[in-house]
């Protein structure tokens, strides 16, 4: 299992590249199917991260960040269950 720290380097990579592609293979499994999504305030641009893998389903979350310009962001003010992009159900690397 990757550890929560090759995770956050995989996280920092892909903060910086929004809307993506994103640049890291899963630090996990290998591969090429990491996912950056940011529930928060549209218009404040701040809010907390889900960065999973498609493949494997593990990933972490961040709990409050600056969402950066053309990321992907659910509004937080839509019910979560309207919310999208779906953010599927993963395993929190801790
Ligand atoms: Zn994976």
């Amino acid at each position: 299992m990757a550890t929560y720290d090759e995770w956050l380097d995989a996280y920092s990579a892909a903060y910086d590249a929004p809307p993506g592609p994103l640049p890291d293979a899963c630090p996990n499994c290998g591969h090429h199917s990491l996912r950056l999504v940011f529930t928060g305030d549209l218009d404040r641009l701040i809010g907390y991260a889900h960065f999973w893998c498609d493949n494997c389903l593990n990933g972490i979350g961040i709990s409050r960040t600056t969402i950066p310009d053309d990321a992907v962001v659910q509004d937080i003010h839509v019910p979560r269950e309207a919310r999208e992009p779906k953010i599927p159900n993963y395993t929190l690397v801790q």
